[in-house]
């Protein structure tokens, strides 16, 4: 952390926020008067099936032993193994997790990829760790996970504060585990080890097709338009990238450190390059930093929250002058902030359809491990952008015909698909 200017502190432990769980609670009550006859079925997605704490101990370099706590949520296995990414960050609670876990059962659903949701985490700061520390957490955190995780159970990938070799790792202890390689256990791996061309860009590649499509529906080209970007990593870093390729002008940007401002646009790949030798934003443009809170306030056509979930709260969707806010991150406006933005006629891409494209190319990732035979980039992006552009289409179709936002028609394609696939399987026993 720099200064106090961290964003590290959610803003959902502002009492006026409501916890990540309650967001998601709220986001099935709205959708469920649209589920005609199955709606007798949402109340369980309010009660994800399997819920794992676990204790992480490690030796520190110092000699020292911490202990940390680390979860594994699987919210539904209707649709198939549990599938979403593992964050390891010092506000992960068990709260935010079940959230995380049942937002990626709604996110695989309106992509109809053939998965259930799931989700993981470990209460610490990667930050505040050597490597050493971190793969000793990491292998003790898999190793606690058991069996609850598999190819064909759940497969974990990275989130905020894991990465490649974070999931190197954990494919490596869970192959020791069983006594052959197992490739499928994790997406988001390296390369080299079964990993897929295309991932590590996917989620901010996928946030760049989603904006540029409900552009396109707005009369908004992103060419020439002003893009604010709240995070600069694996999501905001590479749509960052990708919009001022496209032509638009990145003209604020926000990162655990600091907050810039430039109206002339931000030079991104300049800014990238100054993160990957620092590590934060603070000091690239001393003269460009803005206090966090001003952030928001920057005129735009695309704003896109791309770090943490409570980032949108109803005060700060009140000021923010922008047409269409596009959802990197997972979780970022709360529903009363939602009912402000609607009110405003600000659209809302959700989460669930805008950041998807990690997961997409995470299904990618495991259908080519199981048949072991890989694609190129080429044919990875193009089945990207057809995913994409395909659920695009129709969630705005639904939304359209039933005159609700983009995020309630995400929820009513979703949820038809996850609770029809349980009226249809029966309640065991
Ligand atoms: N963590 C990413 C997400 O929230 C990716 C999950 C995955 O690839 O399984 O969608």
């Amino acid at each position: 952390m720099i200064g106090n200017r961290s964003i590290d502190r959610l803003s959902y432990l502002d009492p006026a926020s409501p916890e990540p769980w309650a967001s998601f609670l709220e986001q099935i009550d709205r959708v469920t008067p649209h589920l005609g006859s199955l709606s007798r079925w949402t109340e369980t997605l309010k009660r994800p099936k399997r819920t794992m704490i676990v204790d992480v101990p490690v030796v520190r370099d110092d000699g020292t032993i911490a202990h940390y706590e680390g979860y594994r949520v699987q919210h539904t296995l209707s649709r198939g193994p549990g599938k979403g990414g593992v964050r390891f960050h010092p506000a992960v609670t068990l709260n935010e997790v079940m959230a995380l876990a049942g937002w990626m059962t709604i996110k695989n659903a309106a992509l109809n990829l053939p998965y259930g949701g799931a989700k993981g985490g470990v209460r610490l700061d990667p930050r505040q760790h050597s490597q050493g520390e971190l793969q000793r957490i990491t292998r003790r955190y898999t190793s606690e996970l058991g069996g609850f995780i598999g190819p064909a159970r759940d497969i974990p990938a990275p989130d905020i504060g894991t990465n490649e070799q974070t999931m190197a790792w954990m494919m490596d202890t869970y192959s020791m585990n069983v006594g052959g390689t197992a490739t499928g256990v994790v997406t988001g791996k390296p390369v080299s080890l079964g990993g897929s061309l295309g991932r590590h860009e996917a989620t901010g590649r996928g946030v760049f097709i989603a904006a540029r499509e409900a552009g396109r529906r707005r009369g908004i080209p992103v060419e020439g338009a002003r893009i604010a970007i709240q995070g600069f990593g694996n999501v905001g870093g590479i749509a960052a990238r990708l919009f001022a390729q496209a032509g638009a002008k990145v003209v604020a940007l926000q990162d655990h450190s600091a907050a810039l401002v430039d109206e002339a646009g931000i030079d991104v790949p300049k800014a990238g390059e100054y993160v990957a030798s620092h590590g934060h934003l603070a000091g690239f443009r001393p003269g460009a930093e803005v206090s966090p809170e001003n952030f928001w306030l920057v005129p735009t056509e695309f704003l896109v929250p791309a770090a943490l979930e409570g980032q949108l709260l109803p005060a700060r969707a009140q000021r923010v002058e922008t047409r269409i806010v596009v959802e990197g991150a997972n979780g970022p406006t709360t529903p009363a902030a939602d009912d402000v933005l609607n009110d405003r006629g600000i659209l809302v891409v959700p989460d669930v359809l805008a950041n998807a494209g990690g997961v997409t190319v995470s299904y990618f990732e495991w259908v080519q491990d199981f048949s072991s035979f890989f694609w190129t980039e080429e044919e990875i992006n193009a089945r990207l952008e057809r995913i994409m552009v395909g659920a695009f289409d129709s969630i705005w179709a639904v939304a359209q015909e039933r005159g609700v936002p983009l995020r309630t028609a995400a929820f009513i394609i979703a949820c038809q698909r996850v609770l029809s696939a349980r009226e249809q399987r029966g309640l065991y026993p």
